[in-house]
């Protein structure tokens, strides 16, 4: 069996006046991400899991932030094409596991529904994706609320 293992990490700035967008959600709060597509932290280090472990370079390359056909984009939209490029090159993702970093909001109430999104747009079982949420207790920049950060790591198999 041909395995391969990709990780992925991303940050975004916190700013007013702009929805927030996680793991393919929307959630209420008070601000959102700064960036050139919806800023799904989350979504993003789960692509570059993704691109990494086929060696496929990074969402920088494929998706660059100069190009305007990306602005403003779901990032839903973003990790089904990287879905699709695995696809056809027989990628099929084993598990997928991330953390998202952040000081606020809560995300517990949140995870489910962002699993089941991740998971429909990857074609997998729920079961083969866990999110994780954590502080940093107040330190560093996620802990002074200026920004959330995410990893992921993805087991690729060959199918
Ligand atoms: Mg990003």
């Amino acid at each position: 069996m041909q395995i391969r293992v990709g990780q992925g990490f991303d940050v975004h700035r916190w700013v007013a006046g702009r929805p927030l967008c996680l793991g393919g959600v929307q959630i209420p709060h008070e601000q959102g991400l700064l960036g050139h597509s919806d800023a799904d932290v989350l979504l993003h280090a789960i692509m570059d899991a993704l691109l990494g472990g086929a060696g496929l370079g990074d969402i920088g390359h494929h998706f660059p932030d100069t190009d305007p056909r990306y602005r403003g984009i779901d990032s839903r939209e973003l990790l089904a094409m990287v879905h699709e490029s695995l696809r056809v090159r027989q990628w099929a993702v084993g598990n997928l596991d991330a953390t998202v970093i952040c000081q606020r909001p809560k995300l517990a109430p949140h995870m489910s529904a962002m699993v089941q999104e991740i998971a429909r747009i990857l074609q997998i079982s729920p079961e083969q994706v866990n999110i994780k949420a954590t502080t940093t207790e107040g330190l560093g920049f996620t802990g002074r609320n200026e920004g959330v950060a995410a990893q992921a790591v993805v087991l690729l198999v060959k199918v």
